[in-house]
């Protein structure tokens, strides 16, 4: 049996970020730049109004003998339009928030500083002098020609699309997204829209992990449940050696009919199979026809666990990403772990911030069977080998679920 820490060592070690290739930005939501990304043009890319006013030269805005000066408004640019002449001395042009400045104007005064007789006057009252460059976006004043604006390596979020849009790269180059194969195992093992029969119990685990990979921001595909015999499983694994990472729930531990490591020492290499924890000692690495195979145990509490403790560090090293593992922080226990475990313990928590520090409560029956000690959880509480229990109100670490990677 190997520690936690030994097992996703081992694990990362032979995990490689898959290949880049180029998808449509509105699909990179989440996914690694492959590559530096330089700006090929200005932004904004011409000088333009920041305001609904007029364009005007900043020394005609000057009180004339302490009357606000008059000017002749000779026309009107709009935003996404360009003025058909220039702004000279003693005139105006009406502009709006984002139009190009017209020639000649070196400053444009927002409507609220202006007056005019009535609508649509040909004539200007500048009721506040105004200073060169007032109420102007310079071009390039966000982003110049040439300049890196993202980093190889740096996760897309909305931001980054929107600088992305900006910067018109319709396609982005990124670190393709894993496609994962989700096998479930056993003959008591039925699927979630069939009747209960005597002896049988409903697949949880493959539709619990396929929204965990997805989540982890992999593809996952379901590819249903394997007998307990070596024939079927035999069948199921020629579909999943097709995609990058196997995940499969069951079959792995000591009992007659746990045949995944059977299978995998036929058709490639074992790894390692147990690790030091609880739940989820009977976890399963290694490989089958090249393809890394993550074998979790077939308790759904201890498949989400083992699941959150290595298959997602898996999927976020295959994408690129090089924070792969939950943070950790210092908790109080309010409600205290009494049970001794030998291995090391992973406690299902609720963390929250209270009065200035942060405050566990565990969930409940702590069974690897209990699939409700997982609701309300965002955090595993960590209570170290060797039988360790942990009085209320004492500190612990917590892994904190919903936190972003470190
Ligand atoms: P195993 O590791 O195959 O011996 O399974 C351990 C326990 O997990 C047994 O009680 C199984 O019935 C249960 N189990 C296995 N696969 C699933 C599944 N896909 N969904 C829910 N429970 C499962
Ligand atoms: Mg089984």
């Amino acid at each position: 049996m190997i520690s936690v820490e030994e097992a996703l060592e081992r694990i990362l070690a032979e995990i490689a970020p898959l290949p880049t290739t180029q998808v449509p930005l509105a699909e990179v939501l989440g996914l690694v730049l492959a590559e530096d990304v330089v700006a090929r043009e200005d932004m904004p890319p011409f000088a333009n109004s920041a305001m609904d006013g007029f364009a005007l030269l900043s020394q005609d805005s000057r009180p004339k003998d302490g009357q606000p000066p008059r000017l002749r408004i000779t026309g009107e640019v709009a935003a996404g339009y360009v003025a058909d002449s220039a702004v000279q001395e003693g005139t105006a042009m009406r502009i709006m928030t984002g139009a190009p400045v017209p020639p000649g104007a070196d400053a444009v005064i927002q409507v609220e500083l202006t007056r005019s007789e009535v609508p649509g006057s040909a004539w200007v009252e500048i009721m506040e002098p105004v200073a060169q460059g007032n109420n102007i976006r310079p071009a390039g004043e966000d982003i110049q020609c040439g300049q890196t604006i993202l980093l190889r390596g740096s996760e897309i979020g909305p931001w980054e699309i929107g600088v992305l849009a900006t910067l018109g790269w319709a396609t982005v180059p990124v670190v393709r997204r894993p496609h994962v194969a989700i096998l479930g195992t056993g003959d008591e093992v039925i699927d979630v829209d069939e009747p209960l029969r005597p002896g049988k119990i409903r697949n949880s685990n493959s539709y619990l992990l396929e929204a965990a990979v997805r989540r982890a921001g992999a593809e996952p595909h379901r590819l249903g449940v394997a007998r307990d015999t070596i024939e079927s499983l035999r069948e199921k694994f020629t579909q999943a050696v097709q995609h990058d990472l196997i995940i499969t729930s069951g079959g792995v531990s000591v009992g007659d009919f746990d045949l995944v490591k059977n299978i995998m020492e036929e058709q490639g290499q074992i790894n390692f199979w147990r690790i030091n924890m609880r739940p989820g000692k009977p976890v399963a690495f290694g490989r089958i026809g090249g393809v890394p195979l993550l074998g979790l145990p077939g308790n759904p509490v201890s498949a989400a666990v083992t699941f959150e403790l290595f298959g997602r560090p898996v999927i976020r090293k295959m994408l690129g990403h090089t924070r792969l593992v939950h943070p950790q922080i210092d908790v109080v226990v309010e409600d205290g772990v009494s049970e001794r475990v030998q291995r090391r313990h992973y406690v299902r928590a609720h963390v929250e911030w209270r009065d200035g520090r942060f405050v566990a409560r565990t969930t409940g029956n702590q069974g690897s069977n209990i699939t409700t000690s997982l609701l309300n959880a965002n955090a595993f509480l960590i209570v170290p080998e060797g039988g360790t229990t942990i009085q209320p109100g004492k500190m612990a670490k917590a892994m904190m679920l919903d936190w972003p990677e470190v």
